[in-house]
This record gives C-alpha cells, sequence and structure tokens, in this order.
C-alpha cells in the first residue's frame, strides 16, 4: 500500500513516518528531493535527496518524480524509483509529503491511502515549530497562514489522525496499513478542526 501522510507543520508528521518506518519492518520511508538545504543534523540521502536547482530540474526533465510541490518557497518531490522498488518488494511505502502533493498522488494513484494529521491544538502545533528553532517568526507566521489553507483540504482524505497522544496515532496509522482502521469519530475532528481554525487565527492576529 502506498500510504500518504500529509499534515500542517507542528503536527508531528515528520516523526510519526520516522518511528512507522523503525517500528515495523514492513514499511518503508519514501525519500524526497528537495532544493531545501540540510537543516544541521539532518544527512543526505537519509533525511532528503538534497539537491540544487538544476539536479531537481534534470529529475524533472527525466521523468524521476511522481509528484512535486513548491512548499514555503522551495521544491520538494517524491523519487518514483523508490517508490516502486519498495512496492515491487512488496513493502508498504510512506510518503511523508505536503497536502498539494497528497492531492496530486490521489489524481495520479487513486488507491493510495491519504491520511490527514491535525494537531491537537494550534498552542500545541506552535510550541513543536518553536521547539525544532528553525524558523523565525516571520518564517512561523507563514507557516501558521499555510495551515489555516491546508486544513480546508481534510475533507479530500480517506482518514484523519488526530497526534495528541503520540502511541495512540502510530497505532491509528498501523491500524490503516493493516486494514482494520476504527471507524471515525466525524463529530470529535469536525470539533478539533473549528477550534484550530479559531485558535489559529486568533495566533496570527496577536503576532507570534
Ligand atoms: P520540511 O522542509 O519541513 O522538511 O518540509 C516541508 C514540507 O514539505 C512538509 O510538509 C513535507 O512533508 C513536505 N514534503 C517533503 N517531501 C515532499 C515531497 O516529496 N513532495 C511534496 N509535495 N511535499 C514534500
Amino acid at each position: 500500500m502506498i500510504l500518504v501522510l500529509a499534515a500542517p507543520s507542528g503536527a508531528g508528521k515528520t516523526t510519526l513516518a520516522h518511528a512507522l518506518v523503525e517500528h515495523r519492518t514492513d514499511v518503508e520511508f519514501s525519500l524526497s528531493a528537495t532544493t531545501r538545504p540540510p537543516r544541521p543534523g539532518e544527512q543526505h540521502d537519509e533525511d532528503y535527496h538534497f539537491v540544487d536547482d538544476a539536479g531537481f530540474d534534470r529529475l524533472l526533465a527525466d521523468g524521476e518524480l511522481l509528484e512535486w510541490a513548491m512548499v514555503h518557497g522551495r521544491r520538494y518531490g517524491t523519487m518514483r524509483a523508490g517508490v516502486e522498488a519498495a512496492l515491487a518488494a512488496g513493502r508498504h511505502v510512506v510518503l511523508d509529503i505536503d497536502v498539494q502533493g497528497a492531492q496530486r498522488v490521489r489524481r495520479s494513484l487513486p488507491d493510495a491511502g491519504l491520511v490527514f494529521i491535525l494537531p491537537p491544538s494550534a498552542a500545541e502545533m506552535l510550541r513543536r515549530l518553536r521547539t525544532r528553532g528553525s524558523e523565525g517568526p516571520e518564517e512561523l507566521k507563514t507557516r501558521m497562514r499555510t495551515a489555516l489553507a491546508e486544513l480546508d483540504a481534510v475533507s479530500g482524505f480517506d482518514h484523519v489522525i488526530i497526534n495528541a497522544e503520540f502511541g495512540e496515532a502510530l497505532a491509528e496509522i498501523e491500524s490503516i496499513l493493516d486494514g482494520s482502521a476504527p471507524t471515525q469519530d466525524d463529530a470529535e475532528i469536525a470539533a478539533v478542526l473549528e477550534r484550530l481554525r479559531a485558535d489559529i487565527d486568533d495566533i496570527i492576529q496577536r503576532g507570534i
């Protein structure tokens, strides 16, 4: 199965994706290419396939990307070969990509499972972004604005997971892979979404 995890920044998506791959031998992580420079501690071909603009252009021209998107001014794309190799080896493959990318995967690979991960609250989302420490106040504000727009895409996803308790969120993702996902509590998701929108809006108005 191709499992796509998408979420606003600060929802804990990347940590969940990495934990999933560590936890299970039948799941592979899809390594993306990006023109974003590495953050401290990030390794080439481990966290991303880091390329310059010309390198990304080449990947595009050679048809090596399954999808790509511009996120916060940098290009990111899913490497077709990695996804195909994992599937050929009989493994699930997890894509940690942005919301636009997920929507594109839906169009080109209709059988992919699309999971939207929500942070439990706007305050927690901001706290996670600050802990990462790689964005200044203006960048944080941009990410909060982008998050508001991304929340509007939730209805196009197959599953929504509220990442309040890490172990529970991980177990939910595993149950989706295993085809035993519990029925979603739509009322709870609607309530979390409504509160998130109001609180993110408030944070943007008040300033970060
Ligand atoms: P970051 O720079 O924080 O690692 O990632 C920024 C955003 O780009 C995240 O939402 C991440 O999931 C997304 N992203 C990473 N790789 C890809 C990709 O291959 N395609 C798309 N569309 N988005 C990606």
